[in-house]
């Protein structure tokens, strides 16, 4: 069982989406969120558990019922509607400031010139942005409209590096691109690959204490073969071969 560990980086990470699409089940490219509430929604979700980022979400628009309104606000009671996020004094500039600019390049607030722009164009107007990196335009551009890009998060970097598609020390942003050199410019893989990998960081690979023995990926895993050996026969049988929905709900 040994040979999968020495697979090359590329063939381990085609490895891991091909056995993740099994374990996690292959998803729906329909976008989950509008663009709009992508972009600010993924802002505020910076070091914010989903419950307080959706809690801050729906309270930014209770309280001032459209981005008109949130655009118009003080700023400090923008800040105080979006309390339940890590940096509301932060944000709440910089959520004002990306609706200016969005409203007086386009008129509207929208995102979907982003549809027809080339990927590059569109990748660098968003990361232009005040706090919005390649992460939170890579969401935007593979989910709502299913350009080519790979968003990498703590969650994918931290499998990525422990199974062996990237190197110890390649970077999050560095991430980026070497694991889209690995896969096809396919939307639907990429989208895949993005949230299956999340969802195993979350839920499997956590940073303290991985779970490795239920673990899908023990097969090529570097980290697995450093910490219990070569997995064995009776080692792979015993593990689960799909999610098992009781063990939790699976977010983004
Ligand atoms: S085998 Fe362990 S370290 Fe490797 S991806 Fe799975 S949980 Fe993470």
């Amino acid at each position: 069982m040994t040979d999968a560990y020495s697979l090359a980086p590329a063939d381990k990470t085609w490895q891991d989406h091909v056995i993740l699409n099994e374990f996690f089940g292959p998803l729906d490219p329909a976008p989950r969120r509008t663009p709009m509430r992508e972009l600010i929604s993924t802002l505020l979700s910076h070091r914010t558990t989903h419950r307080d980022e959706e809690l801050a979400y729906d309270r930014m628009l209770e309280a001032f019922g459209d981005w008109d309104g949130v655009l118009a606000a003080p700023t400090n009671a923008l800040a105080h509607a979006i309390r339940t996020t890590r940096w509301p004094d932060t944000q709440a500039p910089r959520i004002q400031e990306i609706l200016r600019r969005i409203k007086a390049e386009q008129g509207a607030f929208t995102l979907d010139f982003l549809a027809d722009w080339p990927l590059e164009k569109g990748l660098a107007w968003l990361t232009d942005m005040p706090g919005i990196g390649l992460k939170t335009a890579s969401l935007v551009l593979l989910f709502n409209y299913q350009k080519p890009v790979l968003p990498v998060d703590t969650h994918v970097h931290r499998v990525a590096q422990r199974v062996g598609m990237i190197g110890p020390k390649v970077s999050v942003e560095k991430a980026h691109q070497v694991l889209l050199s690995q896969l096809p410019p396919d939307a639907l893989v990429l989208l895949n690959f993005h949230k299956h990998n999340y969802w195993l960081g979350q839920h499997i690979c956590f940073f303290a204490k991985p779970d490795c023995p239920n673990c899908p990926l023990k097969g090529i895993c570097n980290y697995y073969l450093e910490h219990y050996g070569p997995a064995t026969e009776e080692a792979l049988a015993a593990t689960p071969t799909q999610w098992n929905v009781a063990r939790g709900e699976l977010q983004h």
